[in-house]
């Protein structure tokens, strides 16, 4: 049975009390379906209460939006994995285009904290994707395999682990989705990438993320290439979310 995710990254929204309440409506609508997973990623200070909140939940894996590759030391304002894990994270995600292009963050950067992450038993999901005038430029497939990079060197069993989330930075709060022949083209040239590290296809979870909604998804995930898919803005609503998580393929 094929694996799929569906992650919502509530960004800068939901503090504590938003996330309960959040969650006891999600909850309350949500059956979990076997092979299907649900991640959150809430701001690092509603992780703690949506970890409480999920933790009869197996089937809900909560993680940190971002994360230091230190574990502790004179970072003012950053969040070690060690913190992150305390708090209730069994993930974490790395690279997102908004940290990448708003913060500053590089390979070299994602590269340290997918270390971290894995040394304290917390799993990665890798976001990679092209800006728009990369695009137009014809370099989407150099940049992804640019930004996998980070994961040089990691044995296939840690590749195995990572998802990796396929953001093209133009469809990301834009309303402009790829569609799912675009995003299949660069999903395959990430399994190709990823089997050339000896990691089999069954194995690879590549989701795609950009202007998912309740209305497109069902489309997105019904594109064999697509395993699940990483939202932003539409996961901060519990009863839409809800409905996004329980769409099935055609
Ligand atoms: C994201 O933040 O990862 C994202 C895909 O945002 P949105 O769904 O709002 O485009």
């Amino acid at each position: 049975m094929k694996r799929r995710i569906f992650a919502g990254n509530w960004k800068m929204h939901l503090g504590p009390d938003d996330a309960r309440q959040f969650l006891k409506t999600f909850l309350g609508r949500y059956r979990h379906e076997s092979g299907r997973e649900v991640w959150l990623f809430p701001s690092a200070v509603a992780l703690e209460a949506t970890a409480c909140a999920t933790r009869d939940r197996p089937d809900v894996v909560v993680g940190a939006q971002n994360v230091h590759w230190e574990d502790h030391g004179a970072y003012t304002g950053e969040l070690s994995v060690p913190m992150a894990r305390a708090a209730g994270a069994r993930a974490a995600l790395v690279g997102h285009s908004e940290r990448r292009h708003l913060f500053g963050e590089t390979d070299q950067d994602v590269a340290r904290k997918i270390r971290s992450l894995l040394r304290h038993q917390l799993t990665p999901l890798l976001c990679v994707g092209e800006k728009l005038d990369e695009r137009a430029q014809g370099l989407t497939l150099q940049v992804v395999e640019r930004q996998l990079g980070a994961l040089a060197g990691l044995d296939a069993a840690s590749l195995a682990r990572i998802p990796i989330a396929y953001e093209p930075v133009w469809a990301i709060g834009t309303g402009k989705n790829a569609t799912p022949r675009d995003a299949a083209l660069v999903h395959a040239a990430i399994r190709s990438w990823l089997a050339a590290r000896g990691v089999p296809a069954r194995a690879c979870v590549v989701l795609y993320g950009g202007s998912v909604k309740p209305d497109n998804v069902k489309s997105l995930i019904s594109e064999p290439e697509i395993d699940g898919v990483l939202v932003g803005g539409a996961s901060v609503d519990p009863a839409s979310w809800a409905e996004m998580v329980q769409a099935r393929p055609d």
